[in-house]
């Protein structure tokens, strides 16, 4: 009775019975029985521990899972509220949200900085002749062609339309001037194959250089914006500065 009561306030299911002095008999089976029993218990704890053990890992390799499904998720959707999603391209508020950040660190250690704005020419009549669908084409073209002539650190986003502007960190106004010269040249020699058509198209483009007392972003293409113009006025296809 001791021996069982042991087993009982304990409840260590590893204890035996051990009765001394005992026959074959009653008490010799019952000792049998009880061991038997505990020997069983000991058994299926062991196994509810694993079980136990197998489910938090399994519980742990869910949750990291889910956690990395959701992390991806999260990125895509960013990545959805900052590019536009037909030229894959930073969207307006995204690019100078971040060519702003940019912007005064670039003020802060007193490195150039070039600010381009791009309006393709006569871009109604592209659309008018070809079609909104050949339009859409020929913006996808546009980006890529831009996309292929700049280095990893600008910033290149659609600011309109048939607009779009370029933040050059680091690049002063001869080395923006080439780069403009280039992009122009690249678009007025291409041409894009839709729907069996031969579309060709030109670019306007307006380059503004950061003065040591530019604050924001905005101003650099307020005046971008202005030598913009004045490439329209000029007969378009150039490069102002
Ligand atoms: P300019 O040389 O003076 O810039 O003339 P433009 O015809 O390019 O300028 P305008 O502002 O008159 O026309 C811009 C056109 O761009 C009108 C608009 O329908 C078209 N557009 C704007 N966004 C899109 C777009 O996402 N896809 C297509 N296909 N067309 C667009
Ligand atoms: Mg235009
Ligand atoms: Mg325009």
């Amino acid at each position: 009775m001791v021996q069982v009561e042991e087993v009982q306030l304990t409840q260590n299911a590893s204890k035996r019975i051990k009765l001394s002095n005992i026959e074959r008999n009653e008490l010799s089976q019952l000792q049998t029985h009880m061991n038997a029993m505990l020997a069983a218990m000991e058994k299926d704890r062991q196994r509810l521990l694993e079980d136990e053990q197998t489910k938090r890992v399994w519980l742990e390799d869910a949750v990291a899972k889910r956690t990395e499904e959701l992390q991806i998720l999260n990125e895509k959707l960013e990545n959805i509220a900052r590019v536009d999603s037909l030229t894959g391209v930073l969207n307006r508020g995204s690019f100078f949200e971040t060519a702003q950040h940019i912007f005064l660190l670039a003020q802060r250690q007193k490195s150039p900085a070039s600010f381009v704005l791009m309006d393709l020419d006569h871009f109604k009549l592209i659309n008018d002749t070809f079609g909104h669908f050949v339009g859409d084409k020929v913006l996808i073209h546009f980006t890529q062609t831009i996309q292929k002539l700049v280095r990893k650190s600008d910033l290149i986003g659609r600011v309109g339309g048939e607009e779009f502007a370029l933040f050059l960190p680091d690049t002063g106004s001869e080395e923006a001037f080439q780069l403009a010269e280039k992009m122009r040249k690249a678009i007025s020699e291409s041409t894009i194959e839709v729907e069996g058509k031969t579309v060709t198209y030109r670019v306007s483009i307006g380059i503004e250089i950061a003065q040591a007392e530019d604050q924001v972003i905005d101003a650099l293409f307020k005046r971008a914006d202005i030598k913009l113009y004045g490439a329209k006025d000029k007969g378009r296809d150039r490069v102002e500065q």
